[in-house]
């Protein structure tokens, strides 16, 4: 069964965030980039399914500027087989990567489909739910635990009230939660050896797939500052200064 793995490039996780001094959006000019952390828990599960047997190949796709071949290569490096980059400078929305990633999927015919459940710099937590309407395949989301089956997928999704665990058909979309798995790091010679594994680059046009963007940011700010706390002496004390300064009791 060839597994399909989304790999999206975002600003890493341990970066502070900086909002662009215009307010349209947020700095990413010599901003250190990673994978999204989601996707690296996708691309250890489809591993985790290679080395079970059950997954055949592996292939990662990102979409986006040149430099997402630097996390298709991650990718690679803890053990996809091949990658494929959709090249574009648009800014890319859920619903144009979810038309895009259909198009490869409609190439490619993988039995499972893995992507992150969000990606850390949208937060949209919307593209696999997309991806799996435009394709009417069935999709398990919040994944933390998944097992092939034959032509079918047992998956426990993290729910509000706990878990569910469902049962998919495969081609199935699968989303992933972060109590999925631990992503293992990559070797030094899995990173050399990523270097030989074959990366091809396609674009937007090539897919049929228009990615021009559908929503116009109207200005995106920090969130506002929080006051610096203060210790009390007594419970007594404290009560005070609920009763009378901040009035809540
Ligand atoms: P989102 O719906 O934007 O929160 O993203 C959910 C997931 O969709 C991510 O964790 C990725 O697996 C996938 N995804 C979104 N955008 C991209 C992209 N540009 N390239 C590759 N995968 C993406």
């Amino acid at each position: 069964m060839k597994v399909l793995v989304a790999v999206k490039r975002v600003v890493d996780y341990n970066v502070k965030i900086r909002v662009k001094a215009d307010k349209t959006g947020v700095e990413t000019a010599n901003v250190k980039m990673s994978m999204n952390p989601f996707d690296e828990i996708g691309v250890e599960e489809a591993v985790r399914l290679k080395e079970a047997g059950v997954a055949t190949e592996i292939v990662a796709v990102s979409l986006g500027v040149t430099q997402c071949q630097e996390t298709i290569r991650t990718a690679l490096a803890m053990g996809a087989d091949r990658g494929i980059l959709v090249e574009t400078d648009a800014a890319l929305e859920p619903l144009a990567v979810a038309k895009l990633l259909k198009a490869v999927c409609e190439q490619e015919q993988p039995g499972l489909v893995i992507l992150g459940k969000q990606a850390i710099d949208d937060d949209a937590n919307q593209t696999g739910q997309m991806l799996a309407a435009l394709l009417g395949w069935p999709q398990a989301t919040f994944a933390s635990r998944i097992k092939v089956d034959g032509d079918k997928a047992e998956v426990t999704r993290e729910v509000d009230g706990g878990l569910e665990t469902i049962r998919v058909a495969l081609p199935a979309i699968v989303t992933t939660d972060l109590r999925l798995n631990e992503p293992r790091y990559a070797s030094l010679p899995n990173i050399m050896k990523a270097k030989k594994k074959p990366i091809a680059v396609t674009k937007p046009a090539d897919l049929g797939v228009d990615p021009a963007p559908r929503l116009a940011t109207l200005k995106v700010e920090e969130p506002a500052k929080r006051q610096a706390g203060i210790k009390v002496k007594s419970v007594a004390e404290l009560v005070e200064k609920l009763k009378t300064e901040a009035r809540v009791i």
